[in-house]
């Protein structure tokens, strides 16, 4: 009778639905339940969610406190636009502030992409409001993900991704990465003169300071491939928007909400951004919520009499009560739980526990940053030649089959779909990181 549910439901699902990132998906895992760091498909196999869903649900599966706080904001209040206020959107906002450790006002959106929206045009509209209209161009960096939507996704650094739907948004431009192990410039770290945060210098140069907007990164570059910088990379890129009265956004749709081991990421490198996104971990993923997060002093600019002076942005569901009240629970517990320490103290552990990885032929470098992980994949570690697509699926489904869920970064470039990567949620136990790393062990050994 259950197997003939689930081929109903397949039937159904092969009928009806589009799933993400597959035109079609014939067989796709039906998730029923949840706990902890683990989740149970529609047969009652149990997987440890290795990858918190899609980098999100920090907190981890099936916290009562979550449920209530959204349960009883909707019989209070479910809904109403931000154009007023509401209780929950006010207290959250503060405690956004608040782990940002500076003044800063949050304006609320639905997704990570939206938040990255919203940054782009505070940032065009800031300049034109101080008599800077020509500023309308933005950095980001190849390999980087910023979002789906057209901006975000002109954002975004990598080919594969866009290729089908160009040509998006206009104006971003992008610079290499600080990719250590494949050093874009041929360099060794220590001896680079930083020549990939230069390269930011050189752009704004070429282009016109004048026409340039701001400089938009993750702290570490996550779904491109846990590119984690140098410590001296991001306060340089600090300096040079400063230098060019460029502003400097950073998106911390996955760094944020506490995964790097500091309320946000950019905190390990010890600069003060102009402008912060943040999605996914804030609500661990329960509700849909984000927010882009602007320096006080740049929000003010808005309130200059002038002849555009308002923010001409609205959307209906952001800042949705429920979501606010379950974020503002979530990060209360994660604060309250000591789940930020607890998230670098996993990293810490789960990085030395990978170690017995890194001799094997196949495995090129394992970076980590907070409580996120990436295993670049080789054929040969002189050569550095990257896996084929092959035997990183290959890797992925046997964990699977082992019962552990792993992802690798997104599509970048053509043949360098090659580096697997683990972020799960802060819930993980000590046993939990034994039972990740002795798949992980098992599948590499029989590669
Ligand atoms: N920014 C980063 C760094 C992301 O990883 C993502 C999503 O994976 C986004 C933005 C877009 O967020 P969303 O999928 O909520 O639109």
């Amino acid at each position: 009778d259950q197997d003939h549910e689930k081929e109903t439901l397949l039937e159904t699902d092969r009928t009806h639905m589009w799933h993400h990132m597959s035109p079609y998906n014939p067989n796709p895992m039906i998730v029923t339940e949840s706990q902890g760091s683990w989740i149970t498909d529609i047969d009652g196999n149990r997987y440890f969610d290795g990858m918190s869903g899609l980098w999100c649900v920090n907190i981890g599966y099936g916290r009562q406190e979550l449920a209530d706080a959204a349960y009883e904001q909707m019989k209070a209040l479910a809904y109403f636009p931000l154009t007023q206020s509401h209780v929950p959107a006010i207290h959250l906002s503060k405690k956004i502030s608040e782990w940002l450790a500076g003044e800063y006002r949050v304006f609320f959106s639905n997704s990570g992409s939206e938040a990255n929206e919203v940054a782009f045009k505070m940032a065009r509209q800031y300049h034109a409001q101080r008599g800077e209209p020509g500023r309308y161009k933005f950095i980001s960096r190849y390999r980087a993900y910023h979002g789906n939507t057209m901006g975000a996704l002109a954002a975004t650094g990598q080919a594969v991704r866009k290729q089908s739907y160009e040509p998006l948004a206009p104006g971003f431009k992008h610079v290499p990465p600080p990719y250590c192990y494949r050093c874009p410039y041929g360099k060794t770290y220590g001896s680079c003169n930083m020549e990939c945060a230069n390269a930011i210098d050189e752009m704004i140069n070429w282009e016109g300071a004048e026409t340039v907007a701001a400089v938009i990164m993750e702290p570490t570059i996550t779904g491109g491939g846990v590119i984690v910088p140098p410590p001296e990379y991001l306060p340089k890129v600090r300096e040079i928007c400063d230098k060019h009265g460029v502003l400097l956004i950073l998106d911390e749709v996955i760094c944020g909400a506490g995964r790097s081991g500091r309320p946000f990421g950019h905190q390990n490198f010890g600069v003060q951004p102009d402008i912060v996104t943040m999605a996914k971990g804030i609500t661990s993923g329960y509700l849909p919520l984000s927010a882009t997060a602007a320096r006080a002093e740049i929000a003010d600019v808005f309130l200059e009499p002038g002849p555009n002076q308002h923010f001409r942005h609205l959307n209906t569901f952001g800042g949705n009560p429920a979501a606010c009240a379950l974020a503002l629970r979530n990060l209360e517990l994660i604060e309250s739980e000591g789940l930020i320490e607890r998230a670098e103290q996993l990293g810490h552990d789960l990085r030395s526990k990978l170690a017995t990885l890194e001799n094997h032929p196949n495995v090129g470098d394992i970076r980590s940053f907070g409580f996120i992980c990436g295993i670049e994949l080789v054929e040969d570690r002189t050569s550095k030649a990257p896996s084929a697509p092959d035997r990183v699926l290959k890797v992925i489904s046997e964990c699977k089959k082992r019962g552990l869920l792993i992802g690798r970064n997104g599509d970048t470039i053509p043949g360098f779909n090659n580096i697997l990567t683990l972020a799960p949620p802060f819930s993980t136990t000590e046993e939990d990181l034994e039972f990740l790393v002795n798949v992980l062990r098992d599948v590499f050994e029989q590669l």
